[in-house]
Formats: structure tokens, C-alpha cells, sequence
């Protein structure tokens, strides 16, 4: 395993590399955020470059600057391999384990290229032969602003690369309200701004450009779904196959909807269940007490933050509403008031 900085000097001294980058599943704005920034960075560098995404994203980021380059894997499955085969260097961005990233995650594993892993996660699978990878950042996006000034310098940000980079580290600290959040970050988004990201143009984006109808599966989830369970300051919503086709539910209209039930005076543990074709996809969020990763790691095969996480089941829903409710009273020592 390399550090990133050793990577700079080989790909200088190789400028017709073929250089593929891909991010996780269903990619939010963070990770659409990094892997745009790096696209456009080694564009304007005159590399070969193509970003495949495992899966479409939400409409929300259909706004972001050279989204119509990125291929989606699962429209251009044999074009993506053959992508894939031909990479020298595949960077995997916002990810840290191969199975985040469907089929294509075999086919990464067992290519030529050299591979880089530019992340923020827990517990990296160690896939990679390059790294730059902390727990202690915002965002993916950041850790890209950081590469690009180690590499190239501020010269290299242009306004597309700032814009990206900006979304990235928005979405992924609830517009800098996190507690990662920190001076570094404040100064690294003042310097997109200089660099011509729109700050107030971007939040419009991607907070004021919902469809009707999924403010109306909020209200309506808000008023029908919520369920608290007082004595574990603990907020569970659930969302059924049938009501994801009433409301015509797209990908990305569930971001954030996870959020509501903390925002609720004293709760500490919010838990979303989704009923997805195949499988239920579940997300946790925590105040900053309960750890959310290494409840979703222990029972519901996923993982994430110590504040964010997400995982899945197959049991159908609601067995695995009633094994989350079972389970939680032995958690009791974060969650209830003592
Ligand atoms: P979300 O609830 O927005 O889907 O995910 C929240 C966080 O948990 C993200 O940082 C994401 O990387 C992580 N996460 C979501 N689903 C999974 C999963 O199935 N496995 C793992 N390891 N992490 C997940
Ligand atoms: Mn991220």
C-alpha cells in the first residue's frame, strides 16, 4: 500500500494513462461531488478519463456541472467493462469496500489497473494499492480539494471543480452543522467560493428542488409514519413498497428523510426502513451518543459513521422492525436519560 503523494510523480511522468473513476451505489451528493471534481481535474489535464457510477443518482444533482459525462453502469454494462479492462488506474472515491459498488466491484477487483481508494469511511476492506483515507474530515469531496492543492496547487481549481467540491462537503456535513466540521473546513469552502462555487446558487439546488408530490410523502410519512419510543429517545419510520409507487418515489426523494425524526427535542436514535425491491434498505442517525455504524454492522449488515450509518435485511419489513425493536433495549445505556 502507497500514499497517494507517491502517485503524483508516476501519473506526471505518464500522461496518456486511461484513468477511470467510480463511486458508490445510488451516489449522493458527496459522492457525485468528489468524483465530478476529479474528472474535471484530470480533464484539464489533458488525460483519457471516465467516471462509471454503479447505479442512477438522485434528480436533485441532475444540476451539477459534466453530470452528463458520468456513464451509468447498469445503461452501459458492456461499455463500462470494457472501460474497466483498458483502466491503468481506477481511483474509487466515497467508498472503502467493493461490495458498495455492485457487480462492478468484481470486475474492479480482479482488473489490471492500479487502484486508488480516496475515502472517509470505517474500516477499509484494503482493495486498494493507493490511499488517502481519514476518518477525521467532512467529506470525500474534501480530501479531493486537499489532493488537488498537494498535487497541482489552487491554480487547478476552476469554477466546475469548486462547485462540485462545495456540494460534496455541504450534503455530507447537513450544510456544515456537523461536528466534523472545523476551521480547516470553513477555510477550504471560503477558498471554492473565491474559486467560483455559488454558495447560496448551490443550497437552492439541492434543498429548494423537490417535486410536489414528495412533499407530500413527507407530510404524509410525518403525520402516519413516525412512531417514537419515548423511553429510548428513539424516532422509527417505515416506508412500504405500495407507498413508494403512490407518491412515485424516485431515487434521492428519501434523502434526508431519516433526519426529521431527530430533529424532535430529546430524541438521540433515528431509524428509517425502506421497502426496496429485493431487500430493505435501512438508515440510522444519531445525536452523537449512540453509535449508529456498529449497530448497522452487528445487525442489519451495513455500516458508516458514528453518526450516520445505513444497512439492509431481507427478512421483509416488518420482521425487521420487530428484530430492531427487540434488539435496541441493549443499547439502553446510550440512548435512555439517566
Ligand atoms: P444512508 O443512510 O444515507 O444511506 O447512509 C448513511 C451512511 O451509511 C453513509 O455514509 C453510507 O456510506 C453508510 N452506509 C449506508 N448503507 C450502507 C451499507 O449497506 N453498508 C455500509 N457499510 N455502509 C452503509
Ligand atoms: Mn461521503
Amino acid at each position: 500500500m502507497q500514499d497517494i503523494k507517491d502517485l503524483f510523480s508516476v501519473l506526471d511522468q505518464n500522461p496518456n494513462a486511461r484513468i477511470l473513476i467510480t463511486t458508490h451505489h445510488k451516489p449522493d451528493g458527496d459522492a457525485l461531488g468528489s468524483t465530478l471534481a476529479l474528472w474535471k481535474f484530470f480533464k484539464n489535464m489533458g488525460y483519457e478519463v471516465n467516471l462509471v457510477s454503479p447505479t442512477d443518482w438522485g434528480e436533485y444533482l441532475h444540476w451539477m456541472p459534466n453530470q452528463e459525462h458520468i456513464i451509468n453502469y447498469e445503461l452501459a454494462i458492456e461499455k463500462s467493462k470494457t472501460l474497466v479492462a483498458e483502466a491503468d488506474y481506477v481511483f474509487c472515491l466515497d467508498f472503502n469496500t467493493l461490495a458498495r459498488i455492485n457487480q462492478l466491484g468484481d470486475l474492479i477487483r480482479s482488473c489490471k489497473a492500479k487502484k486508488i481508494m480516496i475515502d472517509h469511511h470505517q474500516e477499509p476492506e484494503g482493495f486498494d494499492d493507493y490511499r488517502y483515507w481519514t476518518t477525521q474530515t467532512t467529506s470525500t469531496a474534501q480530501l479531493i480539494e486537499e489532493v488537488i492543492l498537494m498535487w497541482k496547487g489552487e491554480d487547478a481549481i476552476d469554477a466546475d471543480i469548486a462547485t462540485c467540491l462545495y456540494t460534496g462537503i455541504m450534503t455530507d456535513t447537513g450544510s456544515f452543522r456537523f461536528d466534523s466540521v472545523t476551521p480547516h473546513t470553513h477555510r477550504t469552502v471560503a477558498r471554492l467560493i473565491d474559486k467560483g462555487a455559488k454558495n447560496s446558487s448551490i443550497h437552492q439546488h439541492i434543498y429548494d428542488n423537490f417535486s410536489f408530490d414528495r412533499l407530500k410523502f413527507i407530510g404524509y410519512c410525518l403525520a402516519n409514519k413516525l412512531e417514537i419510543i419515548p423511553e429510548l429517545n428513539t424516532a422509527i419510520m417505515s416506508v412500504t413498497r405500495e407507498e413508494l409507487l403512490r407518491f412515485k418515489i424516485q431515487t434521492g426523494d428519501t434523502e434526508g428523510l431519516v433526519n426529521y425524526g431527530l430533529s424532535i427535542k430529546g430524541i438521540e436514535f433515528s431509524a428509517l426502513f425502506i421497502d426496496r425491491t429485493k431487500l430493505i434498505k435501512i438508515s440510522f442517525r444519531g445525536s452523537g451518543k449512540f453509535p449508529c455504524n456498529e449497530f448497522s454492522r452487528d445487525h442489519f449488515e451495513g455500516g458508516g459513521h458514528f453518526n450516520a450509518a445505513g444497512g439492509q435485511s431481507t427478512e421483509g419489513l416488518e420482521a425487521a422492525i420487530a428484530r430492531f425493536k427487540r434488539t435496541l433495549p441493549e443499547y439502553k445505556k446510550y440512548l435512555a436519560d439517566i
